[in-house]
């Protein structure tokens, strides 16, 4: 480290109008959950670390993988395997020695309002609609101010949600419900392009910095459009009987939505379950999804591998055996979800919870 201060360190960036000593002062006292360090949650944990944000929790339970480099530039080959969050901390505090990193894995129901009200602001990187709403949601009850990011192909879009003033429109005035995951793609399904997820997510940092200082920023959606070099930016308009309007302190929805969840205590853990629970795996991904080894790792402990890759799942006729117990898997825990759902039911099975990423398999 030398004899680096943090007064060189920063000096450039406080050159800027509107920062000055007295914005750096601001950031160092700041707090932001990232939640999801992928293609976006990456470029942003970066830009604020060096920025120089004094802390940030860091949510994630996903271990790198080589398909996720081309974007997610705080990891490397060597760190495949690892969890993301741990190989994170490594590198933004090798860029920012005075940063304070805290980790956790995925954000879900029981640990959410507590990650909210500690940060005071949140970068939304996730790659799913459940995560996404359930953060909107608890922000929007906790007031605080949300960035939310998202990619697709070509295009991605950056929406700032200011839940620390009241009243703020929010995703629901648009969306009531939340749609039903699986009606947008995910990367790993429609792909996207790496360098596009730094544009979005160095967007996200630099409305998120500006929130930090105290300034005004962008409220709405800011939509980039790589094929045409387009921008447009969309306002938000409150709904009028939108439940934002009384939503600022009400956590009473957080206890429904853990119930419901609770529900679906058939969505288990590899660890929850004994051999004969898992005597078939039923993998769900797509043939380019597996990876040499893995199959031979389920076989290793003990279950026989069945493939219905989930294309092909609605088409296929599925002929199941009452007498065995049936474990279905896919990469995130999605599909196997919405797979358990069609099944008939008395029929032994259960979805593996969070999907292959968090398991050891991954390691092979
Ligand atoms: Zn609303």
């Amino acid at each position: 480290m030398g004899d680096v201060s943090p007064q060189s360190y920063f000096d450039r960036q406080m050159r800027v109008s509107g920062w000055g000593a007295v914005g750096q002062k601001r950031l160092t006292h700041a707090r932001v959950l990232v939640v999801g360090l992928g293609g976006l949650g990456c470029p942003v944990a970066s830009a604020l670390a060096r920025a120089g944000v004094g802390g940030l929790i860091l949510a994630d339970a996903d271990r790198v993988e080589a398909s996720n480099l081309p974007r997610q530039t705080l990891f490397t080959l060597a760190e495949c395997g690892e969890l993301k969050v741990e190989a994170a901390r490594r590198a933004l505090v090798q860029a920012n020695p005075w940063i304070n990193i805290e980790t956790t894995g995925r954000v879900d129901s029981f640990q959410v309002r507590q990650l909210i009200e500690k940060a005071d602001l949140v970068i939304e990187g996730s790659d799913n609609l459940e995560t996404k709403f359930l953060v909107h949601d608890a922000c929007r009850a906790g007031g605080k101010p949300l960035v939310l990011g998202a990619l697709y192909q070509w295009e991605c879009l950056t929406t700032t949600f200011r839940f620390d003033r009241s009243p703020s429109p929010c995703w629901r005035c648009l969306y009531p419900e939340q749609p039903p995951d699986g009606c947008v793609g995910v990367c790993s399904e429609v792909g996207v392009a790496g360098a596009l997820a730094g544009v979005a997510g160095n967007l996200m940092a630099l409305v998120a910095t500006r929130l930090l200082l105290g300034h005004e920023t962008v409220e709405g959606t800011i939509v980039f459009d790589a094929t045409d070099g387009t921008t447009r930016t969309l306002k938000w308009h409150q709904r009028p009987d939108c439940s934002c309007a009384q939503a600022l302190g009400d956590w009473s929805w957080l206890e429904t939505y853990q119930n419901s969840r609770a529900q679906k205590k058939l969505s288990v853990s590899w660890d929850a379950l004994a051999p004969s629970q898992r005597a078939v795996v039923v993998d769900l991904r797509e043939q380019e999804e597996i990876r040499d080894g893995e199959w031979a790792w389920f076989e290793k402990h003990g279950s026989v591998v069945i493939h219905r890759p989930w294309s092909q799942w609605a088409l296929a006729s599925q002929v199941w055996n009452p007498e065995i117990s049936y474990l279905l898997v896919c990469a995130k825990g999605f599909r196997s979800e919405k797979a358990l759902q069609t099944l008939p039911p008395g029929l032994r099975a259960y979805s593996l919870s969070g999907g292959l990423k968090g398991l050891a398999v991954y390691s092979v």
